[in-house]
């Protein structure tokens, strides 16, 4: 079976036995739970829209290995043009959902480790990039969504891992056995981890000699024994039990974030991609970490399409669309959405092929990237509020709507433009409430912030890679300066 179709995805999950805790209680059925399941059609999309002939070029391709067809999510890039597509094709699903659908966070792990793998046996003669391989192809055939967990709980931040007063706050080997590996720690703000089959775990920064125990990446079933999860909770997130589709904004789709923790969890060998050669963490988080950058220059910017549709929506409900200002601000919005575009794409096409044979984006474009994200969707969400009115905040719950005496005074008072029912000046109301203030929030504006790694971490980057001494030559060069 190449493709699963989202009806399959669904029932896939149903099968794991995820450990999953929510307000104090275990979650038997996360598949059909009101809050979670709105992220799991999230994910069920990127399946939907696989087995649309429409949307076949961006969300499937062929893989490397097996000449087969497959979903793009589980895809090693093979080329400039893999990169660009990928960026489209989070654009496409962040359109469709307005939310966080989770995949990504697999398919970025899969092309950095692939890559790493590749390098670490070509030094020390190991074989990772095999068992890697052998991994990859099972995630292909079965169509798997898989996680790829990265940030630890890091503790003590002017300390290494080896040095926190607790061994754990970094995931790490406390067994070596002669068929595997026993793991302990945690790793936080896991997004999807709910919604997935397996996990790619990485180490989190780049590690000296005494980390060795640290600088460990594998792969395994979110059901492994030993794993379990706390989600993490979201602005509004319990007005999703409260059945009303108009006061959650979004109510079919959402994203989900947990707290990991792996209770000595055991990997068998051939499921080993790192141990113990530390010099290859970094190299492992910048890739993770740039490919993810790369992604932001997608799927934010899909989900910033529909936030701008809503004010422009907002604005015809108001009756305010022709005033010049807000004509204006319907401009400022997609300039700086489309910004993120460019930078998506420019990592994208400048995109170079590493020694293993797929492709890596340009570091220094998908730093930058990044950094805008971090900085133009709270641009855009301020604008979508200011379009909107401060009704997207105060206006009165479903339920008052639907009331019998109090209903026909909402609908009276509420109404903007003649011919738009209250209603529909309600659901946009709250949908920009849901992308702005509300549960997708998290993964529009906080996560632009925090998401693939904090604004630091990019101008760290962008420090190391933006060459700054040739800068200096080109400027000595014309300003007829030779260097002694
Ligand atoms: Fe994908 Fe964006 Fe969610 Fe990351 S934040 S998993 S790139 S949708
Ligand atoms: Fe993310």
């Amino acid at each position: 079976m190449a493709l699963m179709t989202g009806e399959q995805y669904v029932e896939s999950m149903r099968k794991l036995n995820l450990q999953v805790y929510m307000f104090g209680e275990k979650i038997e059925n996360p598949v059909d739970d009101p809050i979670l399941r709105p992220s799991l059609n999230s994910v069920k999309m990127t399946y939907d829209l696989a087995q649309m002939p429409e949307y076949e070029d961006l969300m499937t391709s062929t893989s490397n290995l097996t000449g087969e067809k497959i979903n793009r999510f589980t895809n090693i890039h093979m080329n400039a043009q893999d990169l660009v597509k990928k960026v489209k094709m989070q654009r496409l699903c962040g359109q469709k959902t307005a939310a966080c659908f989770q995949r990504c966070v697999g398919m970025d792990a899969f092309n950095a480790v692939y890559s790493t793998s590749y390098e670490i046996d070509e030094k020390y003669g190991t074989h990772y990039f095999e068992n890697f391989k052998k991994f990859l192809q099972y995630t292909q055939e079965k169509d798997l969504t898989v996680d790829g967990a990265m940030t630890d709980p890091k503790g003590d931040r002017s300390l290494a891992p080896h040095a926190q007063k607790d061994p754990d706050l970094f995931l790490h080997v406390v067994e070596r056995r002669p068929d595997g590996i026993v793991v302990r720690g945690a790793k936080a703000h896991q997004t999807g981890f709910v919604n997935s089959h397996e996990v790619i775990v990485m180490p989190t920064q780049s590690m000296g000699p005494e980390d060795r125990d640290y600088a460990v990446s594998f792969a395994c079933p979110t059901d492994a024994e030993g794993i379990f999860m706390i989600v993490g909770r979201q602005s509004c997130d319990t007005r999703k039990l409260e059945g009303s589709d108009i006061d959650v904004g979004n109510s079919r789709f959402g994203g989900m974030e947990a707290l990991v923790i792996f209770d000595n969890v055991f990997i068998p060998n051939d499921r080993i991609f790192l141990d113990g050669e530390t010099e290859f963490a970094g190299v492992l988080v910048e890739r993770f970490a740039g490919y993810h950058r790369q992604s932001y220059g997608g799927c934010k910017v899909g989900v910033g399409d529909v936030l701008i549709g809503a004010a422009a929506a907002a604005a015809d409900y108001n009756g305010a669309a022709r005033a010049s200002h807000v004509k204006d601000k319907l401009i400022e919005m997609p300039h700086l959405n489309e910004t993120l575009y460019c930078c998506g794409i420019a990592c994208s096409a400048e995109g170079a092929q590493t020694k293993s044979g797929n492709y890596l984006i340009d570091l220094l474009l998908a730093n930058v990237c990044k950094q805008n994200v971090t900085r133009f969707p709270y641009e855009i969400a301020r604008l979508a509020e200011d379009i909107a009115g401060g009704l997207m905040v105060t206006a009165p719950s479903e339920k008052d709507l639907r009331d019998p005496k109090l209903g026909r005074y909402i609908d009276k008072y509420f109404r903007g433009v003649n011919d738009v029912p209250t209603e529909d000046r309600m659901r946009m109301m709250r949908l920009v409430e849901n992308l702005t203030l509300g549960s997708a929030a998290v993964g529009y504006r906080t996560e632009s912030m925090h998401g693939a790694g904090s604004p630091q971490a990019q101008r760290i980057m962008i420090a190391r890679q933006g060459n700054i001494g040739m800068k200096k030559k080109l400027a000595k060069d014309i300003a007829g300066i030779k260097e002694s």
